[in-house]
């Protein structure tokens, strides 16, 4: 496995991502770019998420506002709950987010709903001081996350929103009936989310602002197993650590053992975890991790963490909770519309319940490039091993040398194809060298022309990871392509 920091040099190197504002002294932590390498990447995951879970379970799929009123924030509670404990030192005032500080002093875990005196009664106990100046710190406070925003000239307040699913909260009556919905219902949503991070770090892993691809599936409480198509996830192998114990089993006995508490979850977590293996992720290295009820977010009642184990450990990819009402009662009481419908299966009035998947697309961005980087000492190469239907281009088209008999017939192959693959043209440099830049972005096929095209109107098609390489007929590329794109 490669290390993070192969990773971060890869990725400003070859344009997957950097530090946003980069030139000017006043660049921001936890502000980053998508170059083009990693702009191709970012929407291929998404269209694999796209058709593995929205289009698989037949998810209706909104884009909502960034910014959202004030209300909507009271109702979700992030005003009042949606903070860091921060502690400020007596006597610099070196300010640092406690609990990160307390883990990397003592490996502890505080968990999320730590209250303030419990992470002060960890700070005693552990005796840990100032680091620049040694002094005790003042009583632990809390930070709220969220970035205000004023809008218009009387600056009214509203805020960047902290997670994208709010929307689908807020719209979720309208766009139920708008649809002639049935529960379980699922709406999802792609977009940006903002949190105003203490410590923002590890580029793509803790940002301030993001990505996010949430799933929000809205549910009858009391029809939680008798989900039908149960059926077809049932032989599902998930990998679930209970919190003391880690488990290796379908999810048919994931159920009869009662480690996952019912179909719905078990569904949503089987086809979360089918997505993942095309991501190509090492599948052996991933878990669902259940979440006690300290660690838990303050909306949700069952709680699993999907995480991979990276070069910098453990890594939550989605988190997966059971909100109960929680949200649409919430809208209800602080709105006053009525957030209640009738479920028109069971006939039944229902403030339906919501079982969410929040997937961090950044992270998983990150968990791929990791996943796939493989140092082919042997052949003294770096490659990305990337799947086809993720790899930023498809294929590299190269003369084999820099002749215009061979460049002319590159370059029609190379206008022929783009209009339906992501293709690049190269004619610089050596052959091996162009190779070589392409494996190292995780092109997975190279087209190369050379003098037996004239002849007989073939090229040779080379396989990125083994290297093999095979003559095929011109006309025949685009139908290679065709069959080699998709999952
Ligand atoms: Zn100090």
């Amino acid at each position: 496995m490669a290390s993070y920091d192969r990773i971060a040099k890869l990725s400003l190197d070859r344009g997957f991502y950097f530090p946003s504002s980069e030139i000017y002294s006043d660049s921001m932590a936890g502000f980053w770019e998508y170059g083009p390498n990693g702009n191709n990447l970012k929407n291929k995951f998404i269209e694999l998420w796209r058709r593995e879970l929205v289009r698989r379970d037949d998810m209706i799929e909104i884009d909502g506002s960034q910014i959202m009123s004030k209300n909507v924030f009271v109702a979700s509670g992030h005003i009042d709950n949606f903070s860091d404990p921060v502690i400020v030192c007596s006597k610099c005032k070196s300010t640092l987010r406690a609990d990160k500080f307390i883990f990397d002093k003592t490996r502890i875990n505080v968990p999320e709903g730590a209250s303030n005196n419990e992470v002060d009664e960890v700070l005693n106990q552990n005796n840990l001081k100032c680091p620049t100046c040694g002094s005790s710190f003042q009583p632990t406070e809390r930070f709220n996350m969220m970035f205000k925003v004023g809008i218009g000239p009387r600056n009214e307040e509203a805020y960047l929103r902290p997670e994208t699913c709010q929307a689908i909260f807020v719209d979720f009556k309208r766009i139920f009936k708008i649809m002639r919905g049935k529960l379980p219902f699922s709406i999802a949503q792609v977009g940006k989310s903002f949190r105003n991070e203490i410590a923002p770090r590890q580029s793509l892993l803790r940002l301030r602002e993001f990505y996010q691809a949430e799933i929000e599936v809205f549910c009858n409480p009391n029809e939680l197993d008798s989900l039908s198509k149960f059926d077809e996830i049932k032989d599902t192998i998930l990998t679930i650590n209970d919190g003391s114990e880690v488990f290796k089993l379908t999810a048919k006995e994931a159920i009869e053992n009662k480690i996952i508490p019912n179909k719905l979850i078990a569904y949503y977590l089987s086809i979360l975890n089918e997505f993942y293996e095309k991501t190509g992720i090492d599948m052996n290295q991933t878990r669902f991790r259940k979440l006690s009820d300290k660690e838990k977010a303050f909306y949700a009642t069952i709680a699993f963490d999907f995480e991979l184990k990276t070069s910098v450990g453990w890594l939550e990819l989605v988190a997966c909770n059971y909100r109960s009402n929680y949200d649409l009662d919430q809208h209800s009481k602080i709105s006053k519309e009525k957030m209640e419908i009738t479920d028109p299966v069971t006939n039944e009035k229902v403030l339906p319940h919501v079982f969410e998947l929040s997937l961090g697309i950044d992270r998983s961005i990150y968990s791929v490039l990791e996943s796939s980087f493989f140092d082919d000492h042997e052949n003294d190469r770096v490659i990305l091993k990337l799947k086809p239907y993720l790899a930023p281009i498809l294929a590299g088209i190269l003369p084999l040398v820099k002749k215009p008999e061979l460049g002319d017939i590159a370059k029609n192959i190379y206008h022929d194809l783009k209009k339906d693959f992501d293709m690049y043209y190269d004619e610089s440099g050596s052959i091996g060298r162009r190779y070589r830049r392409l494996e190292e972005i995780g092109v997975p096929f190279a087209i190369t022309v050379d003098y037996d095209t004239l002849e007989d109107k073939t090229v040779t098609v080379r396989y990125r990871d083994t290297m093999q390489q095979k003559r095929i007929k011109m006309k025949d590329l685009k139908s290679f392509f065709v069959e080699n794109k998709d999952p």
